[in-house]
């Protein structure tokens, strides 16, 4: 239990911001409703809502919509939240990019950029281009105010100190204390998580929870791979919040030796690292490819249009890699028993059709009848980077949890 909270009954004002809360998620959740909708939604009195939005107008956390069909066929005014003047700052940190972006508190994206990280390059000088970058974006949009810093991390990471445990193929980001890091920023709250969990959030949240979507995983088969466990519409993140770590599951036991210690992980088969390492390495024994031209200085443009351009060599090693895919996914199905599997990232980019043929027929071919009858598998179809807005996200559910915590002038 929270050691912040009383442990018996709450008091009237601790009562007030939990309203307030169920209200801003309602709307959030909902889009434009009307007073009396939220009143029948969350079964509170008239007049309390009546109270708990003429105090969010008040402070431009909602605005009024004009005139809607309400309850009964009365026409009613249309509450909706706020997108303009309020924002959160969504960071997404990959192995080779870091992309930020402005977003409004309704998943609106105002402004957006990407800067490389480049091989070898340490954390602390990541860091320190992501907050030089963080505070141009807030000093060129003085009209709105940023509530929060909601980021993303491609390893696993602790939820508990805010630490990250260890992330392949990136340098000095073990151990690393985002939070310290990042405080430097001013005084903007950062909330930190996991790039797949954030993923699978945002999938969900833009499901707006349809049915087939309540147990569901999303994979990212990038850089890394990594999952984003949703079970009975609820996300799976651990004692730790590392669950969903499918990267580092062994599907050979002595197999080579992973950064994480284990053995034969899916990420040593599998990922779009591996992929590009597989095909210089065939371009080194002097096997014949278009790729050849490129051979040392591999691009993913130049890997796209090989293998759809049906490439012997680099089609072969696509369809390995994806076959390596379809085991991890195999595991997680046989964990976690999901309806619905959504594939995202730089591999499922690469060759959409091919990836999910490929996968598809492997999978349907290694699980029983019965689980595959009632099983989905899609790739992402999400116009906005998943990533990014589930890290925006991030920071979006905060602010909704305490409202007051993030905004002065919300009456306390
Ligand atoms: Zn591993």
């Amino acid at each position: 239990m929270d050691a912040a909270r009383p442990h018996n009954g709450i008091n009237q004002a601790l009562q007030q911001q939990l309203n307030l809360s169920l209200i801003l998620r309602m709307l959030w959740k909902e889009g434009t409703c009307s007073r009396a909708t939220l009143s029948r939604l969350s079964g509170l009195q008239r007049p309390t809502i009546s109270n708990i939005i003429r105090d969010c107008i008040q402070c431009g956390l909602v605005v009024e919509q004009g005139l809607m069909e309400g309850e009964k066929g009365r026409r009613s005014i249309g509450i909706a939240i706020n997108g303009d003047r309020y924002r959160v700052i969504a960071v997404k940190v990959s192995r080779r990019v870091c992309s930020v972006m402005l977003m409004g508190l309704s998943g609106e994206c105002y402004e957006k950029e990407r800067f490389p990280i480049t091989q070898q390059e340490d954390a602390t000088i990541t860091i320190a281009n992501l907050r030089t970058h963080i505070a141009q974006i807030i000093a060129r949009n003085p009209q709105c105010q940023v509530l929060a810093v909601g980021m993303t991390v491609p390893g696993p990471f602790k939820r508990e100190n805010e630490e990250i445990i260890f992330v392949t193929n990136l340098v000095g980001w073990e151990g690393v204390h985002l939070m310290e890091e990042l405080k430097k920023l001013g005084n903007i709250p950062v909330f930190v998580g996991n790039d797949a969990n954030a993923a699978a959030s945002a999938c969900l949240w833009k499901s707006g929870n349809q049915p087939g979507t309540a147990d569901l995983v999303y994979i990212i088969a990038g850089y890394g791979i990594g999952s984003g466990i949703v079970s009975h519409g609820r996300l799976l993140t651990g004692s730790l919040g590392i669950a969903g770590e499918i990267g580092h599951t062994s599907i050979c036991y002595d197999g080579p030796k992973c950064e994480c210690g284990n053995r034969g992980c899916l990420e040593c088969y599998c990922s779009a690292l591996v992929l590009e390492r597989n095909l210089q390495s065939r371009l080194n024994t002097g096997e014949a490819s278009v790729l050849e031209a490129v051979s040392g200085h591999l691009t993913w443009e130049a890997i796209q249009k090989a293998i759809r351009g049906g490439d012997e060599m680099a089609t072969r090693e696509f369809v390995q890699v994806c076959r390596y895919l379809a085991v991890g996914i195999v595991n997680l199905i046989n964990q976690y028993n999901p309806s619905k599997v959504v594939v995202g990232d730089l591999l499922a980019q690469l060759a959409p059709d091919l990836l999910l043929d490929t996968v598809r027929t492997h999978v349907c071919s290694l699980v029983r009848p019965s689980i595959w009858e009632n099983l989905t598998i899609e790739l992402d179809s999400m116009e906005e980077d998943p990533i990014l807005l589930g890290a925006g996200l991030l920071a979006v559910e905060q602010v909704l949890e305490r409202p007051a915590a993030f905004i002065p002038d919300m009456p306390r």
